[in-house]
């Protein structure tokens, strides 16, 4: 039987009683057809992973009753994506990748040749919890308003290491640059819209973030494929698939 792991809002410790509201209880009742006494999966981004079993069904609830912890609460990578918005599918994608790649914080940022014009970032946060609930991850990424890039550079965090993806010739290669460092730290990772970043963008991301330009090979990828490209090499350089943070 498939395992059901589902996000809460509420502290989670053995013998706490869990009220699951309409849409989560629809799930668990119509959809994967779970009766009183099955078990369930809940995590909340904070108290690790936990197994409860299923009390009562009432109309729009579920009742569950928490037994125990399946699953400690790890040390989580402090990486951000920052991203800017591509259409409406593809940022669905982006929203489920990063979550399984172990982003931090997801942040759509608007540049001066990104062609979207908003970010559904109810829809974002969606997609993050339901990737989230499918692949084990104990935290779901926070989920930030979009901003734009000039604005989050006037307030950039100077302990946080920025890595921009710029598709231009000459740039480093992104495993090269990254083995350069030798401490973990706080990253931000900053992928552009499809029509790359304007010269001026690039000379203030310079100016004011002391960034690392990196390369993603030879190919110009889309910016959802060089989202995952970037955040993966990025976790196997500084990440949790390093041994000692499992
Ligand atoms: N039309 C743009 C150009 O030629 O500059 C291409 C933009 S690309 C579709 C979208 C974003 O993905 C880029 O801004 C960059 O952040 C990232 N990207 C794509 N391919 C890359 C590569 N080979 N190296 C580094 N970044 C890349």
């Amino acid at each position: 039987m498939t395992s059901i792991r589902l996000y809460t809002e509420v502290e989670l410790f053995s013998g706490a009683s869990i009220v699951l509201g309409p849409q989560q209880s629809h799930y668990v009742n119509n959809v994967m057809r779970q009766k009183a006494g099955h078990c369930i999966f809940l995590f909340n981004g904070l108290d690790g992973e936990w197994r409860g079993e299923i009390r009562e069904f009432g109309r729009g609830w579920c009742d569950i009753l928490v037994l125990e912890c399946t699953k400690k609460m790890t040390a989580c990578a402090d990486v951000w994506l920052l991203f800017a918005p591509v259409k409406k599918t593809r940022i669905d994608f982006i929203a489920s990748k990063s979550t399984e790649l172990g982003a931090s914080a997801i942040q759509p940022v608007f540049t001066e040749f990104t062609s979207v014009g908003r970010v559904n970032i109810d829809r974002l946060k969606s997609n993050t919890i339901e990737a989230a609930e499918q692949c084990g991850a104990l935290v779901i990424p926070e989920v930030r308003e979009t901003k734009n890039l000039s604005e989050m550079l006037d307030f950039w965090p100077s302990e946080r290491q920025l890595l921009v993806c710029d598709n231009r010739i000459g740039r480093a290669p992104i495993l090269n640059a990254l083995n350069n460092f030798k401490d973990r730290g706080s990253w931000a990772i900053l992928v552009g819209p499809e029509g790359g970043f304007s010269e001026y963008e690039l000379d203030q991301i310079q100016q004011k973030a002391n960034p690392v330009f990196v390369s993603l090979g030879p190919r110009i990828l889309r910016a959802d494929t060089a989202v995952v490209a970037a955040l993966t090499c990025w976790q196997s350089v500084f990440g949790d698939w390093a041994s000692d943070i499992q």
